[in-house]
């Protein structure tokens, strides 16, 4: 028998995994390990990506119990679980697909040295991504830090050969024969109901004929709110792709940022915890408790700030340009250390993902790769007058905007500006 090992590919369709291993001719289990470890970290019991992960592996094993097959789900830390299964199983191979966050590399280390004591081989290939780690790389051998240049390789790189799908179905027959396995309620998994409600995603071909132009304000829905959906591989990001190229170039470039900071995170697992260009990490952050608790809030009295969190708290979800509003305002208006908003973000996000949030608190707080400018300092009124001209979004958010009960601004932004530019300027003056 054959296990495949689902982990962030969470799909039967279009799946290099999955294909690889029906392909082989044995009998293929697919598995989910709830990793207690991962799910220990978790502060809220109704956190809505455990519910998503619990709502879309009932789907599966809904769809496999159809075909005389089951979905085999666990719970425990990975070795534990691998430990018990190689002793309840004749186990002939492991498939599964890459992952490339510092954690999920070392469990796969550990993993495969254990299947491998176990005579067990534990075969894995992309799945998540169109180009991975080492694909596209510069001349030299080296990994971009940039992304103009990255994206223009990967871009003359992409042939059909990369985004071609994996049609699982026609092996489907392949799928282990058994008995319905216990399908664990969430309440099992030590769970509740989602706080928010899944967000409801559009990727037609009316949204991306209008995403250039639309995609930048918050009042619309422009946006195709995937985000979610690609960080759990509940779509195939192949098939994304099929649709998205020819159609638009800008939510294909999306995608592309989602690679290009998938492959420094690879890279340049420091970023974890530094920042990219470490002289920034010398900045002198005021990180005063008060302000904080009002940028979490959404107190703060610039109105397109407290609408983004407002939404974020109360949704799990914030527009992208918001995103970079409210990430530059907490950074550089009120000095508070680019991490600890991470944190936030991470602890809220619905489309949370380590990759694509370190990379853009980086880019926000000007230590990234390839990042903004350190005076490049985002005035929040304008952002607002620029991009909810209307003031629909602020209004739908802060209702109490414009009456005498929305608070003053905590900040004053031109004293808040020149404080920014001089604490950069000090961390970063030559020793
Ligand atoms: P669309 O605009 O429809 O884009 C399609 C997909 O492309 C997204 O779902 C996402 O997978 C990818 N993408 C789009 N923009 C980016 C980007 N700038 N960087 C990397 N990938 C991108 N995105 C996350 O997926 N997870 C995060 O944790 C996250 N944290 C962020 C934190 C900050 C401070 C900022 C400024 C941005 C962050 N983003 C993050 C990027 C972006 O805001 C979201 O991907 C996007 O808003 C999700 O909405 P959507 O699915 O409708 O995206």
């Amino acid at each position: 028998m054959i296990i495949c090992w689902l982990r962030r590919d969470l799909r039967l369709d279009d799946h290099a995994a999955l294909y690889h291993a029906l392909k082989q001719g044995k009998p293929v289990l697919p598995l989910f390990i709830f990793d207690t470890s991962i799910l220990g970290q978790l502060e809220d019991r109704h956190d809505s990506r455990v519910a998503f992960i619990h709502h879309t592996l009932q789907n599966l094993h809904a769809q496999l119990t159809a075909m005389g097959s089951s979905l085999l789900v666990m719970q425990g830390t990975p070795e534990d679980v691998w430990k018990k299964l190689v002793t309840q199983f004749k186990i002939d191979a492991v498939y599964a697909s890459h992952d490339y966050e510092p954690y999920a590399r070392h469990r796969d280390k550990t993993i495969g040295t254990l299947l491998l004591e176990n005579n067990i081989p534990f075969h894995t290939c992309k799945d998540q991504v169109i180009f991975e780690k080492n694909e596209v790389l510069k001349d030299d051998g080296k990994p971009y830090t940039v992304f103009t240049p990255y994206s223009k390789k990967w871009r003359a790189k992409l042939n059909p050969f990369y985004y071609k799908s994996y049609p699982t179905e026609t092996y489907f027959s392949n799928l282990q024969r058994t008995e319905k396995f216990d399908f664990p309620s969430l309440a099992q998994v030590g769970f509740k109901t989602a706080r928010f409600p899944f967000p409801e995603t559009t990727f037609t071909p009316a949204l991306l004929a209008s995403y250039k132009e639309q995609r930048d304000f918050p009042a619309i829905a422009g946006t195709s709110k995937l985000g979610l959906h690609l960080r759990f591989g509940a779509v195939s990001v192949r098939r994304l792709l099929q649709q998205s190229l020819n159609q638009s170039d800008t939510w294909t470039n999306e995608l592309i940022w989602r690679e290009f900071f998938m492959m420094i995170l690879w890279h340049f697992p420091h970023v974890v915890n530094q920042s990219f260009k470490p002289d920034y990490d010398r900045v002198l952050w005021r990180n005063n408790e008060t302000e904080f608790a009002h940028w979490c809030a959404g107190t703060t009295g610039y109105p397109i700030v407290d609408a983004g969190m407002r939404e974020l708290n109360a949704t799990g979800f914030m527009h992208n340009r918001v995103r970079m509003v409210t990430a530059s305002f907490l950074i550089k208006h009120l000095l508070i250390d680019w991490r600890r908003g991470e944190a936030y973000f991470a602890k809220k996000l619905f489309d949370f993902d380590l990759s694509a949030n370190n990379g853009n608190w980086q880019w926000a707080s000007s230590g990234g790769c390839d990042a903004a400018p350190y005076f490049r300092i985002f005035n929040p009124s304008e952002q607002q007058r620029k991009f909810d001209p209307d003031e629909k979004y602020i209004r739908h958010w802060v209702p109490e905007y414009g009456t005498a009960k929305y608070p003053k601004p905590i900040v004053d932004h031109k004293m808040a500006r020149e404080r920014c530019l001089a604490a950069y300027k000090a961390a970063l003056k030559p020793e």
